[in-house]
C-alpha cells in the first residue's frame, strides 16, 4: 500500500470474509452467531489493515544460535471503536494485536437528521503519536465516521485508517470528501442507502443485531 495515497478503498475479498459476511447478512442468523462472526471478520480484516506495518531486523538468540529476525518497528497502534457497534470488531483485533491501546468514541445518529451526536471520547494521552484504526461496521451516511476522525485529528492524530464491514457509495464519497487521507478497509461496497440511511441490501441495524436490542 502507498501510505500517503488519497481516497483509497480496500475491499477485503478473502473468501472467508465473504462467506462470514453472507451469514451476517442473513436475517435468520441469531444474535450470538452475528456477534461471533463480526469478531472473526474483525480478526481477518485486522490482518489486512496491518499488512504494510514496517519491520526492522533485531538481534535475538534462539536455543541454537544468535540470529536476526524481523520485528514490528513502527508506531504503536490504537483501535478506536465508535460506540456501540464498533466494539464488535474489538476482540478480534485485540486478539492479533494485544499490545494496542483502545480509544472509545461515543456517537449516536439522530434518527431524524441522521447527524452524529457526540457523547463520549476517551483516548490514550499519546494518541497523536500512534497509528489509529477507527472501527465501525457500517459506513452509511458516514456522519459518525467523519465526526470520529475529526475528533481524533483535533487531538493531533495524523495517521489513521477506517475499518468497516459494509460501505455505501454515498458514505465513501462523503467520508473521502472530508478525509481523503484516511484509507477505508471494508468487506463490501453495497448498492445504496435507503431513505432512513440504512445500507441496502446491508444487514439491518448492526448494533441491534449484535446486542439483541431489535
Ligand atoms: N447503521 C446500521 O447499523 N445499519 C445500516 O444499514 C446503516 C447504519
Amino acid at each position: 500500500m502507498r501510505p500517503n495515497a488519497m481516497n483509497q478503498v480496500h475491499v477485503i475479498s478473502h473468501p472467508l470474509v465473504q462467506h462470514k459476511l453472507m451469514l451476517m447478512r442473513d436475517k435468520t442468523t441469531p444474535t450470538m452467531a452475528f456477534r461471533r462472526l463480526l469478531n472473526e471478520i474483525g480478526m481477518l480484516i485486522c490482518y489486512e489493515v496491518t499488512r504494510d506495518l514496517p519491520l526492522a531486523e533485531i538481534e535475538i538468540e534462539t536455543p541454537l544460535a544468535k540470529t536476526k529476525a524481523p520485528a514490528l518497528s513502527g508506531k504503536d497502534l490504537v483501535f478506536a471503536p465508535i460506540l456501540r457497534a464498533g466494539v464488535g470488531f474489538l476482540d478480534g483485533m485485540l486478539a492479533l494485536v494485544p499490545s494496542a491501546a483502545v480509544a472509545h468514541i461515543g456517537l449516536y445518529r439522530d434518527p431524524k437528521t441522521l447527524e452524529a451526536i457526540n457523547y463520549f471520547f476517551k483516548a490514550p494521552a499519546d494518541v497523536a503519536s500512534r497509528l489509529v484504526i477507527v472501527l465501525d461496521p457500517m459506513l452509511a451516511t458516514a456522519n459518525s465516521a467523519v465526526s470520529a476522525v475529526h475528533r481524533l485529528k483535533e487531538r493531533g492524530c495524523s495517521d489513521l485508517r477506517f475499518v468497516c464491514l459494509l460501505a455505501a457509495p454515498e458514505g465513501i464519497a462523503h467520508f473521502h470528501g472530508v478525509h481523503p487521507d484516511v484509507p477505508i478497509y471494508t468487506a463490501a461496497v453495497d448498492q445504496r442507502l435507503d431513505e432512513h440511511g440504512y445500507i441496502v441490501p446491508g444487514l439491518g441495524d448492526a448494533g441491534d443485531r449484535m446486542f439483541g436490542t431489535a
